[in-house]
């Protein structure tokens, strides 16, 4: 038996965030236990192969929803990730942030500290995104955000067939507005799904393993 300062109880997106960040002082003893299995399956690091790593079922819970009335009675499936790096491991790596209303929203509601203004210094914190920075960006974070390598031309000619009919090309949906049409943004770093083993390992802030 060991004793431990901190127990963070699932190693998910937030956990591995949570339990790299109080590994940064040396003198804290954490323990992460994540339930699901070492994240092995190489489709979980290649960027858009996810939906293979779904297939399997292995790293993935599927959960349902009770029937629902548009859907003809049918329940809605929901995947959750079961994995080391959790839903990160498993998902589409879009990065596109809630929009400033429903923040705002959750705040009016009595959340207050979810307001837009709140949340966006803490997204810019976390991000270190390779083309933006500003007043909606940061560059020096651990969440690699990085444009797409390839736009394929059907990928372009929908994006001209978009604008052609009245809606505006947006190049920055994290931005000051959110709609439009346009390429987003994806949590990838150099062709790989890097992120998440840089947060668990806290790599880039010299953390033990
Ligand atoms: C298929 C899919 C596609 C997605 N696409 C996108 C996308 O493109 N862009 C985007 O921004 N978001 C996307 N998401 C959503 C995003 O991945 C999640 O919102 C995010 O990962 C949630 O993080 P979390 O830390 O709250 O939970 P999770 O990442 O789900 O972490 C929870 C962890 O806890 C573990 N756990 C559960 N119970 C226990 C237990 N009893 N003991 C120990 N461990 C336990 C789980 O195995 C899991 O690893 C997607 C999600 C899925 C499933």
């Amino acid at each position: 038996m060991q004793d431990y300062d901190y127990i963070v109880a699932g190693g998910g997106s937030a956990g591995c965030v949570l339990a790299s960040r109080l590994s940064e002082d040396s003198r804290n003893r954490v323990l992460l236990i994540e339930s699901g299995q070492r994240d092995t399956d190489k489709y979980i690091h290649i960027p858009a192969t996810f939906f293979k790593v779904l297939e399997k079922g292995r790293d993935a819970l599927f959960y349902a929803s009770e029937p629902e009335q548009g859907l003809n009675g049918r329940p809605s499936i929901v995947p959750q990730g079961h994995v080391l790096g959790g839903g990160s491991s498993v998902n589409a790596m879009v990065y596109i942030r809630g929009s400033r209303q429903d923040y705002d929203t959750w705040a009016q509601l009595g959340c207050r500290s979810w307001g837009y203004d709140k949340v966006l210094p803490v997204f810019r914190d976390l991000e270190n995104n390779q083309r933006l920075s500003g007043e909606y960006h940061g560059a020096t974070g651990e969440l690699t955000v990085s444009d797409r390598a390839y736009g394929h031309p059907l990928s372009w000619a929908f994006i001209r067939a978009a604008q052609e009919v009245g809606i505006p090309y947006n190049e920055d949906f994290n931005g000051a507005r959110q709609e439009g049409v346009g390429f987003y943004q994806t949590t990838t770093s150099r062709g790989r799904v890097a992120v998440r083993r840089r947060l668990i390992c806290g790599r880039r802030r010299g953390v033990p393993t």
